[in-house]
């Protein structure tokens, strides 16, 4: 399912990153940091009233500089018209209504999406301070005024938000149908391998109006399995705001993520893991989804013996969250290994809904704990007592144990390995959840 993507744009210093962070500190469902990608989050989501939506902070898209700040503020104004389904625009009520506030407010008129003028530094509560009412001269109707560092108007903000929000519409795809997001930053040779793809004769398509407004799906049978293909707007059509912006391109890969049940996520082989694709994959890993590792132009690399495996180490080192996906090598032009990836699709989409008997994981669990004790301190020891799946895609496990605080990463860790090494999961995620039982 797409979540809605809700922006935060405004100049810096009104409180966007303070309001961020507030929000993200009360999410609901908190997905595990992954070391290496969270280093500058600007990205989170956010639980409100049962429906989740991912928050982008624009303004730590790029750092600011003194002298370009208005253009900056431009185009970050521009990115947040074009990925999200509802604009948060923060204005500074100490500051009052300047010039370059009265100049994005015309370029989000003009957007036709929704904007919610929120005015920030409001710190006391009740009526609206006279202070605050110029801004009604923006034009963008009404003020939600808040204060990020109190952490006062955030409930009424976050439903004015949420009224924005289109219907929650499942996919309409049947339950067998795999879907697939293909991901890569630009010119990794994301369509050049979905033309491959689509291009085969043993596979026929036919093109599908996407359920969420910048997606096109392309839907393929493949010897009797169907695949549905996601392609973000940014795939087929150049944007209007440039290509480079580095970030803004790793942020295109979200909704499609969202939206499937197993990424592709295209490297090139000439330029090895980058930044962009470690933010890719990360994003991928948190949301749970299945993820394939492909190496793409591998028909330009010079190759010995052991080049590939050589390869395939260092994208597990540098993708060190991530070594539980297969890694592949392709070459879209020639089409070299292309016809394996539905195998591999398959594959992974299955382990990724794996169900494991609550007796099996208890045995499992039972070995586990006889072969590393669990660790102790002040003389408490570590109990576990009881394990059970409760859902798939990603194969998630609550463990109930004596003391959360003595249930450390390192042994989480190596439960999770054990996992791994006896049910496999390749190319999923899995999550623990611990609770405490007396
Ligand atoms: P950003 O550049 O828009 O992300 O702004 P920051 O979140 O970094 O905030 C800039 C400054 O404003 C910091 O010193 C914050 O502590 C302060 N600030 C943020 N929100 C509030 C607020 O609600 N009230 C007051 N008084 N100060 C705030
Ligand atoms: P996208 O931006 O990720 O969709 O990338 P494109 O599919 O547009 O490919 C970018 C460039 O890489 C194009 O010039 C392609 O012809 C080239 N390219 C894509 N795949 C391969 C490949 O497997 N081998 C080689 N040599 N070039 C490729």
């Amino acid at each position: 399912m797409a979540k809605p993507i809700v922006a935060i744009v405004g100049r810096p210093n009104v409180g966007k990153s303070t309001f961020f962070n507030y929000v993200a500190g009360k999410r609901i469902s908190i997905v595990e940091d992954t070391p290496g990608v969270t280093r500058d989050r600007i990205y989170t989501e956010v639980e409100w009233r049962g429906r989740k939506f991912t928050l982008i902070d624009t303004g730590g898209i790029e750092p600011y500089s003194e002298n370009k700040i208005m253009q900056q503020m431009k185009r970050q104004a521009e990115m947040a018209v074009e990925m999200a389904e509802v604009i948060v625009f923060m204005v500074d009520m100490k500051d009052g209504l300047t010039a370059s506030d009265k100049e994005v407010a015309v370029m989000l008129r003009k957007s036709g999406k929704p904007v919610i003028l929120t005015v920030n530094k409001v710190d006391r509560v009740g009526e609206l301070p006279a202070e605050a009412y110029e801004f009604y001269n923006l034009g963008l109707g009404d003020i939600m005024p808040i204060s990020s560092v109190h952490g006062l108007g955030m409930g009424d903000l976050l439903d004015e938000i949420f009224k924005y929000f289109s219907e929650d519409v499942e996919d309409e795809y049947d339950a067998e149908v795999i879907k697939v997001a293909v991901v890569g930053k630009p010119n990794a040779g994301k369509s050049s391998l979905i033309n491959k793809i689509l291009g085969e004769e043993r596979v026929i398509v036919s093109e599908v109006a996407g359920t969420t407004r910048d997606a096109i799906d392309t839907y393929a049978e493949v010897d009797g399995d169907k695949f549905v293909f996601i392609d973000t707007a940014g795939i087929r059509r150049k944007s209007k705001v440039e290509e480079n912006i580095e970030r803004y391109s790793v942020m295109r890969a979200w909704g499609a993520v969202d939206r499937a049940d197993v990424c592709l996520i295209l490297i090139d082989a000439v330029d090895g893991v980058t930044e962009q694709d470690t933010k890719i994959a990360g994003y991928a890993h948190e949301a749970g989804k299945a993820s394939i590792i492909v190496v793409n132009k591998w028909d330009i690399v010079e190759k010995e013996t052991g080049t590939l495996e050589e390869y395939r180490k260092r994208v597990h080192e540098k993708l060190g969250f991530m070594t539980y996906a297969p890694v592949i090598f392709i070459s879209a032009k020639t089409g070299q290994r292309v016809n394996k990836i539905y195998e591999l699709i398959k594959y992974v989409a299955n382990q990724a809904a794996l169900r494991i008997s609550t007796g099996m994981l208890n045995d499992l669990v039972g070995e586990a704990v006889a072969m590393v004790q669990p660790p102790s301190d002040k003389g408490k020891r570590l109990k576990i007592l009881y394990a059970t799946q409760v859902a798939v895609k990603p194969p998630t496990f609550v463990i109930f144990i004596n003391n959360s605080e003595l249930f450390h990463y390192s042994y989480e860790r190596y439960l999770e390995n054990q996992l791994r090494k006896n049910f496999g999961f390749e190319g999923t995620p899995i999550k623990l959840i611990h609770r405490e039982k007396e």
